[in-house]
């Protein structure tokens, strides 16, 4: 399969509109990270995506809708007050919730489970694709299952080339992280995974809100994943990756040190380093993660995908506080590095 490569346009959507009727799998800009989109009503097209993705199949679809009204058919109770008070202050933006499904849509969607997670993004061309299409669209990240989420359409060819017939290009992704996913089917919306929507947003907006435990750790043998995709890992660099948490000076002198150690012992390290504190690491090969939390939430994908291509088999990482976005980029390097995080001496 030739795959197409289109800026976004009145013409690419229109036209992208009709292959995801037609079934079709398009790659598409959100402001999260780009998706993977198929008609969610659709069970052939769905299936198509966990192919070209290599996803495992007990692991559920986000379902897209551009406007409010479109969720209705899609679950089987009314939004409770909470989730009502989060649609109004989020969305369109980069929040998913989980609520008990309906019938609509094939149960390859929600994996078998008897809720659906549902989301009304930002990004104008993902509103419009959705337009286009007039129905609906599943999508997960437009990433090969297992490789870190793709923030711009160049990701999304490298991981999808011959396997999906049109990606839209619509620049880098705003925030750089996949959604935030809620669960409001209990009373206390608890959050399955962090993201751009965080827990100290949730709690001005529903007046409390939970995290998942499963969030800043491996899950235990056993232990039930409330959010399925929680128990793969993710964003998994060919190389071993630490994190190194601390305060700035010893973390820096902590990476140093771990560096050298595996130069000397014949490896090929690389060190991940907020841009502030590049200069603590001389001559090392030091790629910067950004400024602060958000500038890593927009860059931490791109330079786990650098890293791969640099060949680097040990990688340090520097730790931010896990608060605010600063929790869903935690999430994400934890679970890159296999939880594998010490603190600096
Ligand atoms: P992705 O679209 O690749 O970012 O993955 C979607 C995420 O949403 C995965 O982590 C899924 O496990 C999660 N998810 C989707 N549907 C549900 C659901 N009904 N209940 C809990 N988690 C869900
Ligand atoms: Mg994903």
């Amino acid at each position: 399969m030739q795959t197409q490569l289109l800026p976004v346009s009145p013409d690419s959507l229109a036209r992208a509109g009709e292959m995801i009727r037609a079934g079709q799998l398009v790659g598409f800009p959100t402001e999260t990270v780009y998706g993977l989109g198929a008609n969610a009503l659709n069970e052939v097209a769905v299936k198509r995506i966990f192919e070209a993705k290599g996803r495992p199949g007990d692991n559920p679809l986000i379902v897209h809708i551009s406007a409010v009204e479109q969720l209705l058919p899609l679950i089987s109770v009314e939004p409770s007050p909470a989730a009502r008070a989060l649609m109004d202050a989020c969305w369109p933006g980069p929040m998913t919730l989980i609520f008990p499904k309906s019938d609509v849509g094939p149960s390859a969607v929600t994996a078998g489970l008897d809720t659906v997670a549902v989301r009304l993004p930002a990004h104008p061309a993902a509103r419009a694709l959705i337009e286009a299409a007039r129905r609906p669209i599943a999508a997960p990240s437009a990433n090969r299952s297992g490789r870190p989420s793709p923030t711009t359409a160049a990701h999304v060819l490298e991981d999808m080339d011959g396997r999906i017939p049109l990606i839209l290009d619509g620049g880098p992704c705003e925030v750089g992280l996949e959604s935030t996913v809620i669960d409001i089917t209990a009373e206390t919306p608890r959050v399955l995974r962090p993201g751009g929507v965080t827990p100290e947003m949730i709690e001005a907006i529903c007046g409390s809100a939970g995290v998942d435990p499963a969030v800043m750790r491996p899950l235990r043998e056993g232990e039930v994943a409330r959010s399925p995709g929680m128990k793969y890992r993710h964003y998994a660099p060919a190389g071993a990756l630490t994190i190194v948490e601390g305060a700035d000076e010893a973390v820096a002198q902590t990476i140093r040190r771990l560096y050298d150690e595996a130069l000397t012992a014949g490896k090929r390290p690389l060190i991940l380093a907020l841009s502030g504190h590049m200069a603590a690491y001389g001559p090392r090969r030091a790629l910067s993660l950004g400024a602060d939390a958000a500038g890593m939430a927009h860059e931490i994908f791109a330079r786990l995908r650098d890293a791969d291509a640099l060949g680097a088999d040990a990688l340090f990482a520097e730790a931010v506080p896990a608060d605010g976005v600063g929790l869903a980029v935690m999430n994400r390097l934890g679970r890159a590095a296999a939880f594998h995080i010490i603190k600096a001496e």
